[in-house]
C-alpha cells in the first residue's frame, strides 16, 4: 500500500518528469502578505509570478504546499472531526503553469496521473466545469471520454476563481471521486452536495482573464494554470478508504493518542481522537514556522486550536498534558518530508506542554460551569451569551471551544448575547479610563483592547487577495 509519503513523491516526480521545477513548500506564514492569515493554497507563494510582478527562471512548477484553513475566509475548523475530508492543516499538491501550458495540457496531465499512474477506476470519477466553459467540457470529453452527465456544468463561484476584486481570474474544473451509494451525499451542484459520498479531490484553475478596476474583463495574453489536490483526500481513496482519518498517517497519530489516553481509537471517543490528530498537525507545523500562542492575530488562532485540542484530550480522560507526548509520532511520519518539524521538535513539545499545563488550571472549572449551565437549560435552547462570555473572560475558553463542546450535545451559543456582553465590557473599560485619567486604568484598557481586538480580528474577513482555488 502506498503511504501518503509515497503518494506525495509520485506526484512531485510525475510533474518533475513533465518539465516542472520541484519547488519547496513555502512557510505557513505568508511572506510580505499581511492580508492573509495563513498560507491556504499552493498558489500563494506564486501570486506575484501570476500577476507578472515577479519572474522566475522556470515557467512550470510543482509543489506540495503546507496549508492551514482555520480562520478568515476559508475556515474549516468546525468541520474537523465531523466530515471525512476536512483538516485545519493539510498538504495541497499543485502543478502550475506561468503563461506556459493551458487547458489542453493541464486536463490530460491530471487525468493520466489519476487513471494511469495512480490507477484510479475512471468510472468513479466525475468533473465539474464552469457553465460557460465549453472548451474545458470538450477537452474532458475528448481526453477522458466522460459522458455528458459526468461533466457537470456549475454556474456558481465554486467554479470561477479570482485573486481579488481586480487581477487574474478564470473558470475552474473540479475532479470528484464517487465513494459509493453506501455513503450519504449527492453529486456536485445537487442539494446534497455537502455530503461525503462525492469527494472533491482536485481543483484546476484556468487563469485566462484579467479584471480591471473600471469593470473591464480582458483576455490574458498568456493564460496560466493553478491546481490544488488534497494529499490526504487522494491518499484515502488510493488506500481504499473513504475517510482521510483512516489513512496510514492519521491512523498512526490516532493510535498514538489512543495509546497515551488508553481510550479506544474507534470507541465513543473517536471524534476526540480525530480532532486531536488534526490539531496536533496544525499546531506543530505553525510553531515550526514561527507562530507562538498569544492573544492576538495568528498567535491567537494557534492558541484557540491548541485549547480546543486540550479540551478533547480532557474528554478522553487524560489526567495530564497530552499533546506534547504525541509530537514524536508526527515527526516520525512527516519529519522526512518537512525537516523543519524535527528541527523544531523540542520547541513544539515545550510550547504545547506549557500551554496545556496552564490551560488545565481553568479548563476543568470552566467545563464544570458549562455543565451546570447546560443542566438549567430548557430542551434545545442555546447557552445564554452571558455564560459563554464568562467562560471566555474568566476561564479562557475561546468562543469556538464552547461552541465545539456544545455541538457534541446538539446545542449552540446565543451569539448576539455573547457579542452584547463583550461590547458591554468594552464600554465599561472605556468609561473607567476616560473617567479617571489614571495610567493604571489606561494599562487595563490596552490589555482589554488587545484581547478583544484579537477576538474581533478573527471575525473579520481580512483575506482580500488570498489564494482561493
Ligand atoms: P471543499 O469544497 O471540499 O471544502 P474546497 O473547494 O474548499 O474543498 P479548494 O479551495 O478547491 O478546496 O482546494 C483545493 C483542494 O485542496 C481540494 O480539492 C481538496 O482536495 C483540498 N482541500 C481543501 N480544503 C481542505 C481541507 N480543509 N482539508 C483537506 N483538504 C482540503
Ligand atoms: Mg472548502
Ligand atoms: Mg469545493
Ligand atoms: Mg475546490
Amino acid at each position: 500500500m502506498a503511504s501518503l509519503n509515497d503518494i506525495r513523491r509520485t506526484y512531485l516526480d510525475y510533474f518533475g518528469r513533465n518539465g516542472h521545477e520541484v519547488v519547496d513548500s513555502s512557510p505557513l506564514v505568508p511572506r510580505n502578505d499581511p492580508t492573509l492569515m495563513f498560507t491556504n493554497a499552493g498558489m500563494v507563494q506564486f501570486k506575484n509570478v501570476f500577476t507578472g510582478l515577479e519572474h522566475r527562471d522556470y515557467s512550470r512548477a510543482v509543489t506540495s504546499q503546507k496549508c492551514v484553513r482555520a480562520g478568515g475566509k476559508h475556515n474549516d475548523l468546525d468541520n474537523v472531526g465531523y466530515t471525512a475530508r476536512h483538516h485545519t492543516f493539510f498538504e495541497m499538491l499543485g502543478n502550475f503553469s506561468f503563461g506556459d501550458y493551458f487547458k489542453e495540457e493541464a486536463i490530460p496531465f491530471a487525468w493520466n496521473l489519476l487513471t494511469k499512474d495512480f490507477g484510479i477506476d475512471a468510472s468513479r470519477l466525475l468533473v465539474t466545469v464552469y457553465h460557460t466553459d465549453d472548451d474545458a467540457a470538450e477537452i474532458w470529453k475528448k481526453v477522458a471520454g466522460l459522458p455528458d452527465e459526468r461533466i457537470i456544468r456549475i454556474p456558481t463561484d465554486d467554479n470561477f476563481w479570482s485573486m481579488g476584486a481586480t487581477g487574474p481570474c478564470g473558470p475552474c474544473t473540479e475532479i470528484f471521486y464517487d465513494h459509493g451509494d453506501h455513503i450519504w451525499g449527492g453529486p456536485p451542484g445537487s442539494p446534497d452536495e455537502d455530503g461525503d459520498r462525492f469527494i472533491e479531490i482536485w481543483n484546476l484553475v484556468f487563469m485566462q482573464f484579467e479584471d480591471f478596476a473600471d469593470g473591464r474583463r480582458e483576455n490574458l495574453p498568456n493564460p496560466s494554470i493553478d491546481t490544488g489536490m488534497g494529499l490526504e483526500r487522494v491518499g484515502a481513496l488510493l488506500q481504499g478508504k473513504h475517510d482521510n482519518y483512516d489513512t496510514d498517517l492519521f491512523r498512526a497519530l490516532i493510535e498514538a493518542s489512543a495509546h497515551a489516553t488508553s481510550a479506544d481509537p474507534d470507541g465513543p471517543g473517536k471524534v476526540h481522537h480525530r480532532v486531536i490528530a488534526d490539531h496536533l498537525r496544525s499546531t506543530s507545523f505553525l510553531i515550526a514556522d514561527g507562530v507562538m500562542p498569544s492573544n492576538e492575530g495568528r498567535g491567537y488562532v494557534l492558541r484557540r486550536i491548541m485549547r480546543r485540542a486540550m479540551r478533547h484530550a480532557h474528554q478522553l480522560g487524560a489526567q495530564d498534558p497530552l499533546m506534547h507526548r504525541l509530537v514524536p509520532a508526527l515527526v516520525a511520519k512527516m519529519g522526512g518530508a518537512y525537516p523543519e518539524l524535527g528541527r523544531a521538535q523540542a520547541m513544539i513539545q515545550e510550547t504545547l506542554l506549557l500551554e496545556e499545563t496552564r490551560f488545565r488550571q481553568t479548563l476543568e472549572r470552566g467545563l464544570r460551569l458549562l455543565e451546570d449551565e447546560v443542566a438549567t437549560l430548557a430542551d434545545g435552547s442555546d447557552l445564554p451569551g452571558a455564560a459563554a462570555f464568562k467562560l471566555y473572560d474568566t476561564y479562557g475558553f475561546p468562543l469556538d471551544l464552547t461552541q465545539d463542546a456544545l455541538r457534541e450535545i446538539g446545542r449552540g451559543v446565543d451569539q448576539a448575547g455573547f457579542d452584547a456582553a463583550m461590547a458591554e465590557q468594552k464600554a465599561q473599560a472605556r468609561a473607567a479610563w476616560s473617567g479617571s485619567g489614571e495610567t493604571a486604568d489606561a494599562a487595563i484598557w490596552f490589555d482589554l483592547a488587545e484581547e478583544h481586538g484579537a477576538t474581533e480580528f478573527l471575525g473579520y474577513d481580512t483575506e482580500t487577495a488570498e489564494g482561493q482555488i
